[in-house]
């Protein structure tokens, strides 16, 4: 399969008429490993200080439930808004106006002319994914788990385990 990435150019950005650029992605990103595009609309737009950009992607990812352990179709969706700064040091200028706060994470370049948008993509949609994977808010779980929630309370074995954990959890407290 021949492996296609997405690159901004930064040198093509300037020499548009309005030194922006419109694109449909639609890739396979292997690192993904769901065997489907990603699919979207990414923009990329020369600024005074480098470059922003901004673009909403979906695709489907396979993921494994936390209760059930069976593999499940996930719908994900992202929207995402990145800049970078072209050199570090325009930004401490006094160049208020451009100034970047914390919240407003820009990375520097460091004098590269290209950006991969393939890479961008796959960091946000990795930061994406829920903590909790589930693959139904009901999902009751595999038959151990569900083995273990109907045991007996009194099961001496379970209770050596909740012993143990209380005390962690005083442990932890103190
Ligand atoms: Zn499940």
């Amino acid at each position: 399969m021949k492996e296609i990435k997405l690159k901004i150019n930064l040198k093509e950005l300037e020499n548009t008429p309005e030194q922006k650029q419109d694109f449909y992605f639609e890739e396979i990103i292997e690192e993904l490993d769901n065997g489907i595009s990603v699919k979207g609309t990414i923009n990329a737009q020369l600024t005074e200080y480098g470059v922003q950009i901004q673009g909403e992607v979906d695709t489907k990812l396979n993921l494994i439930c936390d209760r059930c352990l069976d593999f499940f179709e996930y719908n994900i969706n992202v929207s995402f808004h990145e800049k970078f700064v072209k050199n570090g040091q325009n930004i401490s200028q006094g160049q208020t106006e451009y100034e970047l706060t914390d919240e407003d994470f820009a990375e520097d370049l460091q004098g590269r002319e290209e950006i991969n948008v393939t890479d961008l993509i796959y960091q946000n949609i990795i930061i994406n994914v829920p903590g909790k994977k589930l693959c139904d808010i009901n999902c009751v779980g595999s038959q151990a788990l569900q083995d273990l929630n109907n045991k007996d309370e009194t099961d001496p074995r379970l209770e050596i385990f909740k012993k143990l954990s209380d005390e962690i959890d005083n442990d932890k407290s103190n």
